[in-house]
């Protein structure tokens, strides 16, 4: 993979955490110029990302969420959102539109279709105990003067 530019960071799984991982990415991706439209696509699908981190992978206790972000050739972004928790045992359920194993907290189970549907690939690696692994994938539009 040709990277052109890469931020990582780490961060506590703190319900704060998730506003400023959305502001780190967006403001990393300025650079590549992209619509205000998918910016906010982008935003959302790494509040999404970083949220189950938080609420399903570490649930009521505290680790670290990794991030990288890369902007690839042809105007590719690259996220990664990674988690040390509890793992996903079926993936293919997980990412059922209104699957949720979280229904009493109102969870919608709509957050890996709202990140498919605002990013062109999303693959999730998952090992039950260790962790997850979200990774997206997004082609901004050739656009400007
Ligand atoms: P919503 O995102 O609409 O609030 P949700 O989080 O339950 O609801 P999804 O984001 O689609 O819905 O996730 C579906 C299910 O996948 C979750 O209910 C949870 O069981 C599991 N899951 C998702 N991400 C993780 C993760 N990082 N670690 C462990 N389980 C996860
Ligand atoms: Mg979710």
């Amino acid at each position: 993979m040709e990277i052109l530019n890469e931020i990582r960071f780490s961060m506590p799984s703190l319900s704060q955490n998730e506003s400023a991982a959305r502001a780190a990415v967006s403001s990393f991706i300025v650079q590549a110029d992209p619509t205000v439209e998918e910016l906010s696509d982008i935003r959302t699908a790494v509040s999404e990302a970083v949220t189950n981190a938080i609420v399903h992978g570490y649930r009521g206790t505290c680790g670290r969420i990794d991030l990288v972000v890369r902007l690839l050739p042809e105007r590719e972004i690259y996220i990664r959102v990674k988690d040390c928790g509890c793992g996903i045992a079926d993936i293919k359920k997980a990412m059922e539109p209104l699957f949720t194993t979280a229904p009493e907290e109102e969870r919608s189970g709509l957050g890996f279709s709202v990140m498919e549907s605002f990013m062109d690939k999303i693959s999730v690696r998952s090992d039950v105990g260790r962790g997850t692994t979200v990774t997206m994938r997004k082609k901004l539009s050739v656009h400007g003067c």
